[in-house]
């Protein structure tokens, strides 16, 4: 599907080159008010056990409800990464036990999922695009949480999060680097943003990975995969591959082979060790949860949620590209954060007609806001230049009123001081000085006061870049550079 792997993305051994093949299994917390079986609220905070219902304690007769929203928030995901939607999915009982799991079985789906195969195309940062194939989609309830640091001789549990919904993406074995395997969580995560179906927030454990790693040497089969749980951020996903593969290719060289097992990412130590070896593996026994019915849905309810989303950041992406004419990565950019695409269109909005430049306009959100706002450790929705301001420095630029260079100087008092950046540049002076008689005088100053650069500059009309920077400093960067460049050529005869 994608084209033959690079010698750049392969692993040098003391053999020769490995391959890493990864598969992901994204864990990505449903937005939505209410747990998946439960009324009871999904509030990230609150005291421990204060957002319990009865159910989600698994109290004797209690039965599960299934929470509409959910189910239309999976439906929704899957159709961002162009999934086939199955009218027909089942609930299942994993069985195991442990003290945060008060039922004794999560309910999840195994056989029949919700969401079955899709395609998500990842952009890298290299320039390249891969895409990688969506194995399912399946919803599933989140467990409770142990906390060990409370009492000296007791473990306590909280269930705030019993019961949670969580949709379960499985990506096929289709990565082959940990930069794919981090391009594609943040694209994964960028959709589901989108979409609003998760808010993709991996600091609050919303949005968590278990990272599947086998390494081959290139044109061989798979070789045995060890899964790394519960990943929390994007760059650790890339350290534990990085690790992982490194730790399997030694032992492939030294002769040994790989046991299938569960492994930890420990941050601290930027290693992997094992949990679980397979021998150890649970048999979960599952079986469909005989309180819940099939859950069945018409074509027609998924029409319908089709029309309702959102531009997707594929579509946006093309549609920047091809509407104002921006580069594929200022578009990239710009399209990574649903607020940052937002900006850049409120900016465009308010350019005044005669000037819509929305190259130049891309330019001045992407490298002056944005680096700006990073450098200032700050985000789109605090920016203290709005997009009005931002629109009236790039008409400003764009109808030749201010260079570039002063422009820069007017969008960090505005970014300062605030106020209408038209009126300032009348307080201020700030003007580019586009009259021809002013500059003149400027010109013929600096030609008669520097006859060997004349010389050299008929000689070699490349020098006429010097005469420039001269007007240009003495005018105090206001002097229009075009006038000027017009305005020297015509007095030096070239
Ligand atoms: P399980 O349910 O036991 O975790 P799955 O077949 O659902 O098994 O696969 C889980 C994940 O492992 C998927 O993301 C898949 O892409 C990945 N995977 C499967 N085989 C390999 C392999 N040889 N190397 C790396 N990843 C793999
Ligand atoms: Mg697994």
């Amino acid at each position: 599907m994608n084209a033959p792997v690079k010698p750049s993305q392969l692993i040098k051994g003391a053999t020769g080159d490995w391959e890493v093949v990864i598969g992901l299994e994204i864990h990505a917390q449903v937005s939505s008010n209410a747990k998946l079986f439960s009324g009871a609220a999904t509030a990230f905070g609150g005291d421990p056990n204060s957002h319990v219902s009865l159910v989600d304690a698994a109290m004797p007769g209690m039965l599960p409800v299934i929470n509409e929203e959910c189910v239309k928030q999976a439906i929704r995901s899957g159709l961002g990464l162009n999934a086939q939607i199955n009218l027909r999915s089942v609930f299942d009982r994993k069985n195991y036990f442990y003290p945060d799991l008060p039922q004794g079985y999560q309910i999840s789906q195994y056989k029949s999922p919700i969401v079955g195969e899709g395609i998500v195309v990842v952009d890298l940062p290299n320039g390249d695009s891969i895409t990688v194939g969506i194995e399912r989609l399946h919803l599933e309830q989140d467990a409770g949480k142990l906390l060990h640091d409370q009492h000296p001789t007791m473990t306590f549990v909280d269930l705030n999060r019993s019961g949670v919904a969580l949709m379960e993406i499985v990506s096929k074995p289709d990565l082959r680097s940990s930069e794919q395997a981090k391009a594609y969580v943040s694209k994964l995560r960028t959709i589901l943003r989108y979409l609003g179906t998760c808010d993709g927030d991996m600091e609050k454990g919303s949005l968590r990975a278990d990272v599947n790693v086998s390494v081959r040497k290139p044109g061989e089969p798979y070789g045995t995969r060890c899964e790394i749980k519960n990943v929390n951020s994007i760059r650790f996903i890339g350290q534990a591959i990085e690790y992982e593969a490194r730790r399997q290719i030694g032992i492939l060289e030294d002769g040994g082979s790989i046991d299938q097992e569960t492994r930890l990412y420990d941050p601290d130590k930027a290693e992997t060790r094992s949990m679980r070896s397979k021998e150890e593996a649970h048999d979960y026994r599952y079986f469909p949860d005989p309180d819940l019915l099939p859950l069945e849905f018409s074509q027609a309810y998924v029409d319908e949620l089709k029309t309702g989303l959102p531009e997707l950041p594929d579509q946006k992406k093309s549609r920047f590209i091809g509407t104002f004419g921006l580069s594929s990565d200022d578009a990239g950019v710009l399209v990574s954060e649903r607020e940052s695409a937002d900006f850049y269109e409120a900016v465009l909005a308010k350019l005044s007609d005669a000037a819509r430049d929305g190259k130049l306009a891309a330019n001045w959100v992407i490298n002056e806001l944005f680096g700006r706002l990073n450098k200032d450790g700050q985000n789109i929705d605090t920016s203290p230049v709005s997009a009005a301001q931002l629109a009236a420095i790039v008409d400003l630029i764009g109808e030749g009123t201010i260079s570039g260079k002063i422009a820069k100087e007017l969008f960090e008092i505005v970014w300062r001081e605030g106020g209408d950046p038209r009126e300032l540049v009348e307080a201020r002076g700030m003007k580019q000085v586009t009259d021809l008689t002013a500059i003149e005088k400027v010109v013929d100053d600096i030609v008669a006061s520097n006859p060997d650069k004349v010389a050299q500059a008929i000689a070699k009309p490349a020098m006429l870049g010097w005469f420039v920077g001269q007007v240009m400093k003495s005018s105090g960067g206001k002097a229009n550079p075009q006038a000027v460049n017009d305005l020297l050529k015509r007095k030096l005869g070239l």
